[in-house]
């Protein structure tokens, strides 16, 4: 249970920062909840935070630059100590992981989802599609965008699969992590954003 006044980072390095927050913004505003969406840049930023979104863009460089500057150690400290919840969509998804399927030498993981992630597993970025999804927790379909998506290959322990295209996982829960492989930040349904939100409140 969080204060009155809830604080959502978003990690501010490259890729969809800006839609994350205006999307988290919106469904504040929506669902009357009082808070503030902030973008993180530095480690300090880490321990103010109630809960944080890790946005799509490039894994192997968001990894570089969360080790560089020492965010890295903080968020999984966060994320073990303190259950910090995060969502990660697209490369976010990719860096949750515990295990990629093939070894990138240039992505840290932060190893804090029991998932298994192949990168660009549907193809290049004119492979990018919009799809209709049932998820789990959804009354009805959501309109996920793909872009050089990442596949969760399978789940063990607590994770669950939320979604799937046939048998490929797209998104999926363990307690107050979420990853998926789509970008919600990228369409005007907040559904998702309110699903995370009750895992913040
Ligand atoms: N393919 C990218 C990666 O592996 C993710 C693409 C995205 O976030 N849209 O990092």
């Amino acid at each position: 249970m969080v204060k009155n006044k809830i604080k959502i980072g978003v990690i501010g390095i490259q890729g969809d920062v800006s839609e994350h927050v205006i999307m988290m913004q919106k469904t504040l505003k929506e669902t009357n909840t009082p808070g503030e969406v902030f973008i993180v840049k530095t480690k300090e930023n880490i321990d103010e935070i109630d809960a944080l979104i890790l946005p799509g863009g490039e894994s192997t460089t968001i990894s570089k630059i969360l080790n560089k500057s020492g965010l890295y150690t903080r968020i999984q400290k966060r994320i073990k100590e303190n259950n910090l919840p995060t969502m990660g969509t697209c490369a976010g998804c990719v860096l949750l992981a515990k295990k990629l399927t093939d070894t990138y030498r240039d992505v840290t993981l932060l190893e804090a989802m029991d998932i298994q992630v192949t990168r660009n597993a549907f193809g290049r970025q004119k492979e990018s599609f919009e799809k209709n999804l049932r998820i789990d927790g959804l009354h009805s379909m959501f309109n996920a965008v793909f872009i050089r998506a990442p596949v969760i290959e399978k789940t063990w322990g607590n994770c669950k699969p939320l979604a799937k295209i046939d048998k490929k996982i797209v998104m999926a829960r363990q307690g107050n992590l979420l990853a998926l492989s789509f970008h919600p930040e990228l369409t005007r349904d907040t559904r998702i954003h309110k699903y995370f939100l009750e895992m913040i409140i």
